[in-house]
């Protein structure tokens, strides 16, 4: 049996953020190709500061009352569109492509990650990561979205692997952490993104690092038991 790795995407091995700024620059694109005299620049701006304030979810139809569109159903559908089917001007953190590459020496690597597949296999791509694990799990595709354990489950019949020799690794205590208490797998959070500042809402995990480049050296700590 081997000893896998299951290991989330946003956050914990890119900055989410910056796929969220990508997918801005994106819409605003769109949005000056129709009203010709709007800066992006500015519209992304002001996106930003949506986001920032008052959070997602009506974003667009916001940014589209300030050039005076006003709420345009259907141009909002073809923005969250363009959002979505974007090609995402993203990079790993500094260091995750070799700690991957390190990992994958000894275990058997897989990313599990939520969110719409079309968007989640669009940073996929554009990170550049397929061929550094062994599998990729879209969760939502499997109508089982994170803390699920359907798709862990699945991972680790796929890599081979028990639930005892594998751990899991994420941001998230709610989805990553829940997932890997109800499938029996060790976990490490990671200290990065928007939950790096957060409490672990009950779930606490087995170790903690403060990047992804750190879990390389406690998967071989011999604090860190039998797993490694
Ligand atoms: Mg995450």
């Amino acid at each position: 049996m081997a000893r896998a790795l299951l290991i989330d995407l946003d956050d914990t091995l890119y900055d989410e953020r910056h796929y969220v700024l990508s997918g801005f620059r994106a819409v605003a694109g769109r949005i000056s190709g129709r009203f010709p005299t709007v800066e992006p620049d500015r519209l992304v701006a002001e996106m930003i500061e949506e986001l920032d304030t008052r959070g997602r979810g009506k974003i667009f139809d916001r940014v589209l009352d300030h050039v005076g569109a006003g709420a345009d159903p259907q141009l909002v559908q073809t923005l969250v569109h363009a959002y979505r089917d974007h090609r995402p001007a993203i990079g790993l953190w500094p260091g995750v492509r070799e700690t991957l590459a390190d990992l994958a020496r000894d275990h058997r690597l897989a990313v599990i990650t939520d969110g719409l597949g079309l968007m989640q296999r669009r940073k996929v791509e554009a990170l550049g990561i397929a061929d550094l694990v062994g599998e990729v799990f879209y969760c939502w595709e499997h109508g089982a979205p994170k803390p699920d354990p359907a798709c862990y489950i699945e991972a680790l019949r796929r890599l081979d692997a028990r639930p005892e020799d594998s751990v899991v690794i994420g941001d998230n205590p709610q989805h990553d952490m829940a997932a890997a208490r109800a499938v029996g797998c060790r976990s490490i959070r990671v200290l990065t993104g928007r939950f790096a500042g957060g409490d672990d809402a009950g779930f606490p995990p087995d170790a903690v690092a403060r990047s992804f480049t750190d879990v390389a050296k406690i998967l071989r700590d011999e604090q860190f038991g039998a797993v490694a």
